[in-house]
């Protein structure tokens, strides 16, 4: 018997514009303690799908339904993207999007803001990050901006943390790092979700990496989640990139 999902996603569709449909129907769930990979090529509607559970459509001009919307127990398309994070569901958007002209610190801090940590929670959180990415507390005191694509990627899943989260979401974390950087940040990820049971749902094209460090993976076929399947059948199923990339 596995726990009630933390987050469960039933018949998602997105509109933007009011025209453009992303996504048609897509059935997702995420348990307390999992690690879910979500794939897909290029415009399958990974990133629609993040936006939605983090309920950050409104400024891209998209609009969400779903028979089934929800973050622990609560509907997410009614929470504002403030009040999910500080209910736990925590996004590392694509891009890193961190504050360039600021500190590595002050991002970090940032993330606890929003978050509304108190002063001892926040102290003791940027110690947990830098604890678990010690390549940060050399570059504590550099603007964001002038750091390696590496060191922002695990500066935006730091400043995430700050918040505490129960369900971490990231979109295509490895896009443009390095191997050796890209295995350095889904172990660090591993280690959070083994040690503090830290679920997470994170979108990537690099579907080799995401199977290496999931237990599950859905994947979406333009707009529709049309296979799900536990991480190890995946990674050993012939031809698995055509499965995912959705041409068998
Ligand atoms: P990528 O790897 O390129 O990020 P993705 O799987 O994340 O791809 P989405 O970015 O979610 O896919 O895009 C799904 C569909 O929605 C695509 O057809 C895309 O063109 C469209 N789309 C995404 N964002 C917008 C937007 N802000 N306005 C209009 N259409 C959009």
């Amino acid at each position: 018997t596995s726990p009630r999902p933390l987050l469960e996603v039933q018949k998602l569709s997105v509109v933007y514009n009011g025209a453009v449909v992303a996504l048609t129907h897509v059935d997702l769930d995420v348990r307390p303690r999992e690690i879910v990979a979500l794939l897909g090529a290029n415009g399958a509607g990974k990133t629609t799908v993040l936006r939605s559970v983090s309920n950050l459509l409104q400024a891209v001009r998209g609009q969400a339904r779903a028979d089934r919307a929800r973050f622990d127990g609560a509907d997410f398309l009614h929470l504002g993207p403030g009040d999910l994070v500080r209910r736990g569901l925590v996004p590392v958007l694509e891009g890193r999007r961190v504050f360039g002209p600021l500190t590595v610190e002050e991002n970090l801090i940032s993330g606890a803001i929003g978050a509304a940590k108190s002063r001892a929670q926040t102290a003791r959180n940027l110690e947990r990050v830098y604890t678990l990415f010690p390549k940060l507390v050399e570059r504590r005191r550099s603007p964001a901006g002038l750091t390696s694509g590496g060191e922002q990627q695990m500066l935006a899943i730091g400043r995430a943390l700050m918040a505490e989260p129960r369900l971490l979401t990231l979109d295509e974390p490895s896009m443009g790092l390095a191997p050796l950087v890209i295995q350095d940040i889904f172990r660090t990820l591993k280690r959070l979700n083994q040690d503090e049971g830290l679920a997470i749902l994170v979108a990537e094209q690099n579907s080799a990496v995401a199977l290496a460090y999931a237990h599950r993976a859905v994947v979406l076929e333009n707009g529709v989640s049309a296979h799900e399947e536990d991480a190890t059948t995946l990674r050993a199923r012939d031809g698995m990139k055509d499965f995912y990339l959705g041409r068998t």
